[in-house]
């Protein structure tokens, strides 16, 4: 009688697997033509609550009858439907410290690469600079969404797999 559910924390319910590798499709003629993946679903770290950068990433809990949620470190819930009782403390707190600071590090990029340059837009605009301004803006959008932006997900995604998953088992009543 194994009293297991699987416990996974997913980088604040980041998909992993889905959308990473390029998708093909047979076109007319034979040609593989790239499927296009549908604005919403691109490029994005995770459609996480609020607050999951600080606080940490959600810990996805499925307990043995199939139910799913997705709690914080600390939290302990009992299934509704089995009564299972599962505690997210019992996750080693160093692992779970681990992967909390891996994907801060990799939030923080985006967050200081925009600070930095809506400083120089307000410097630029404020020396009067304003062409400046048009040039900055631009080159850091294209910097980001060309350049930068992929190799950043595939890296995040990296660290992410590297760190383990966990058997987080109900606890005996
Ligand atoms: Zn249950």
């Amino acid at each position: 009688m194994g009293k297991r559910g699987r416990s996974r924390t997913e980088s604040g319910e980041l998909d992993l697997g889905s959308g990473s590798e390029p998708q093909y499709m047979k076109g007319p003629l034979g040609i593989k033509r790239r499927k296009r993946t549908p604005f919403s679903q691109r490029e994005r770290l995770g459609h996480e609550t609020p607050g999951s950068v600080l606080r940490g990433p959600a810990i996805t809990v499925t307990c043995e009858c199939g139910e799913v949620v997705e709690l914080r470190y600390g939290d302990r819930w009992t299934c509704p439907s089995c009564d299972r009782v599962y505690d997210t403390e019992r996750i080693p707190r160093d692992q779970y410290e681990k992967l909390r600071k891996t994907q801060f590090r990799f939030r923080m990029l985006p967050i200081i690469l925009g600070v930095v340059s809506i400083s120089l837009a307000i410097f630029f605009t404020l020396t009067g600079n304003i062409f400046a301004v048009f040039i900055l803006l631009p080159s850091v959008i294209v910097m980001w969404f060309m350049i930068l932006r992929r190799p950043h997900r595939r890296a995040f995604q990296k660290a992410i797999s590297d760190l383990p998953t966990w058997d987080l088992r109900a606890e005996s009543k």
